[in-house]
């Protein structure tokens, strides 16, 4: 299908883009990778006049070790999901966000779709909502009012919808590195044709120094409307040393009481057990890693 016309401006700076977005107000809207923007558009669910294209901006732009004492990484929102996938100081600081980048569509999905472009979509099927949350990562964007930094629990209000407001962009997501003994990973039960997440769970772990859970949080997309943390799966496992029958035992709970979706894909009594199969395994693929067993 072919989207309704519109105009195409390519800003020279993030302020040229704002001030591009500012003028056009509802009417515009930023073009990343173009990979959830556009078919959206093609299927006339969206109309907007104006296309902002974002990329080639240099502060939206490459991974970097995050500055502060925790030793984090910075990921411009245009990294692409390919970028991640390769990127060493990204397995190094978050190894689930690599897992997820490289799970995502197919190898031209990969190339062109972007981090920011990702999250900002919020597709209720999207595989970074799941990693972002269990990294407690932090999501800094800018618009009219200046920069301010969102928490991953506070930016995820709905399907397709995000505590961005009008006329901000995403500039960058900041991951704190994984403790000295502890990990992270993600795995999903794909869509088999777009490789979209029926259900996906991210780990992420730390242990202290007699293997007990100092912290702990899990990420769960795919299921329900609105990724969202398995919070009594995280409280059932802090402070004890776990073993695979506790992770097994505490991550039945991971679907419980969640409105799942109920869909082509799966039912919601099938996704909410998926979500209690796939957090044992995403979190003892991780205890594995932080221990080295
Ligand atoms: C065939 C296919 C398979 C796919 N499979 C998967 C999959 O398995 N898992 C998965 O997670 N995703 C999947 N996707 C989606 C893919 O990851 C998209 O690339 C991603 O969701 C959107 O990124 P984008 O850069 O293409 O954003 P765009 O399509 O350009 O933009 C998406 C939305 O975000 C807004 N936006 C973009 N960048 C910013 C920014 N910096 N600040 C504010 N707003 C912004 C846009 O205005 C638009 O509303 C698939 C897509 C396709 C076409």
């Amino acid at each position: 299908m072919i989207p309704a016309s519109f105009d195409y401006v390519r800003p020279q700076s993030l302020e040229d883009a704002l001030a591009q977005l500012r003028e056009h107000g509802e009417d515009a809207r930023v073009l990343a990778g173009g990979h959830s923007l556009l078919p959206v558009m093609k299927a006339r669910l969206a109309d907007p006049g104006v296309l902002i294209d974002v990329a080639g901006l240099e502060d939206l732009s490459g991974i970097s070790e995050s500055e502060g004492s925790e030793g984090g990484v910075r990921i411009g929102a245009m990294t692409t999901h390919a970028e991640i996938e390769a990127s060493s100081l990204v397995r190094g600081k978050c190894y689930s966000l690599v897992e997820a980048a490289g799970a995502i569509g197919d190898v031209q999905v990969r190339n062109r779709g972007t981090l920011g472009g990702s999250l900002a979509h919020a597709d209720p099927a999207a595989d970074y909502p799941a990693v972002v949350l269990a990294a407690g990562a932090e999501i800094t964007v800018v618009g009219a009012d200046g920069e301010r930094v969102i928490g991953a629990d506070d930016f995820f209000t709905g399907a397709y919808e995000t505590a961005l407001r009008a006329g901000e962009i995403i500039t960058s997501v900041r991951i704190r590195a994984s403790a000295v003994r502890g990990s992270s990973a993600y795995l999903k039960a794909a869509q088999q044709a777009s490789g979209f997440a029926v259900c996906g769970v991210a780990a992420r772990l730390a242990l202290d120094g007699n293997g007990v859970v100092a912290s702990i949080r899990v990420g769960v997309t795919g299921v329900a409307a609105t990724a969202y943390r398995a919070t009594s799966v995280e409280n059932a496992l802090m402070g004890s040393a776990p073993s695979a029958e506790s992770i097994r035992k505490a991550a039945a709970g991971a679907g419980e009481g969640v409105d799942a979706l109920d869909d082509f894909y799966a039912g919601a009594d099938f996704r909410r057990h998926l979500a209690g199969v796939y957090t044992a395994r995403a979190i003892g693929k991780a205890w594995i890693r932080a221990t080295g067993k």
